[in-house]
């Protein structure tokens, strides 16, 4: 069977009946500098009838990306200032990123790399450039885990990831290999057999960090996808973008933490988004970012609380962001509740 293909420009938009014929000359000049492409299953959830469908804000060009605020910068969390060798980003001692591909199956219209992802990107590594990769990862015996991202390392074919694999599983000091993807998401019909064994293949314990924003991206294919992914013993967490319009909501994002949870996905980071090109009409303030995480405690289990984070732009690191509930008054703490109440600690006698 042909599986559907992908949107990847603004007439096959147009003829999905996605947006209207008045948008296709706009959406073109966006796609120029951004890559664009929405896989079957995204397109299947956008509701065309309503302008602030939160799927359709994820995936559908806007006019707005082609304005930059003077604070945007095109390597906003600053990659190219930690890369020793090609498609490796050591910022963190025990850790390093490793971008084996520059492709994904959709391209979200705040991303952080959108300079560099895309079929004008940064491409695929080589075998020269994996052999370089991999043995700066060798001469560094403090490199404890390996986090593949891009890019969308689930685009690679298993065997072309098995060889990735391979050459890590020879590395003794690595003992985590951790996968960022929005595949079993985005296309969950390619969480195959084939594609499990390879992501296993290292023989290191095996993570994978899902990226997905609003609650209905997690559909019964989604859920069957992650289920193929934890039955055969790779541990999973999540990754979700904090973006107006989309989540800035904490019923929205109790709904997506939940829902994580019920899939075995452990909520792991909420990300503050990054200062990337043309993205302005995505971000919030760290303050209104605040008030949202802190409105989640409480309101969903402590398994579904997911860290709120900045990356520091010019390559400093995440930080932790969500507000304190703990405060210093002379020799006391008073610490807040989630209904907003602050209480002495120690209480008094
Ligand atoms: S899947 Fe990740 S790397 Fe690819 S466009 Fe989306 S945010 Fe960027």
């Amino acid at each position: 069977m042909t599986r559907p293909v992908a949107l990847k420009t603004a007439r096959d938009l147009a003829a999905a009946g996605l947006v209207d014929h008045a948008q296709i000359e706009p959406i073109e000049e966006v796609s120029k500098r951004y890559a664009l492409a929405i896989t079957p299953e995204m397109a299947n959830l956008i509701n065309p009838a309503d302008p602030d469908d939160p799927i359709a804000r994820q995936f559908i060009p806007s006019a707005g990306e082609l304005e930059t605020t003077p604070e945007e910068r095109a390597d906003p969390i600053g990659d190219h200032a930690h890369t020793p060798v090609k498609g490796v980003v050591h910022r963190y001692p025990d850790r390093v990123l490793l971008k084996a591909v520059h492709v994904c199956p959709v391209y979200c219209r705040f991303c952080f790399r959108r300079e560099m992802v895309g079929p004008q990107g940064d491409g695929m590594m080589t075998a020269e450039e994996l052999e370089a990769a991999l043995d700066y990862i060798r001469s560094r015996e403090e490199i404890w885990e390996v986090i593949l991202t891009g890019g969308d390392p689930l685009v690679l074919s298993p065997r072309r990831l098995g060889e990735i694999m391979q050459g890590l599983s020879a590395i003794g000091h690595v003992k985590i290999v951790r996968f960022h993807t929005r595949v079993p998401v985005v296309d969950p019909g390619s969480i195959i057999a084939d594609l499990i064994t390879a992501l296993k293949s290292s023989g290191k314990t095996t993570y994978v960090a899902l990226h997905a924003n609003h609650p209905s991206e997690m559909t019964e294919a989604a859920r069957a996808a992650c289920a193929r992914l934890v039955d055969a013993g790779i541990a999973m967490v999540s990754q979700t973008v904090l973006l107006k319009g989309v989540n800035d909501d904490p019923a929205v994002l109790a709904d997506l933490m939940r829902a994580f949870v019920e899939t075995r996905v452990k909520p792991y980071y909420l990300h503050h988004p990054d200062l990337a090109p043309g993205t302005s009409h995505f971000r919030l303030d760290i303050a209104e970012g605040q008030r949202i995480v802190a409105a989640l405690r409480g309101r969903i289990s402590g398994l579904c609380q997911p860290t709120y984070v900045l990356d520091i732009p010019g390559g400093h690191g995440k930080a932790p962001i969500g507000d304190c509930a703990v405060r210093t008054d002379d020799c006391h703490s008073l610490v807040r509740d989630f209904s907003g109440t602050e209480h002495r600690y120690p209480p008094e006698a």
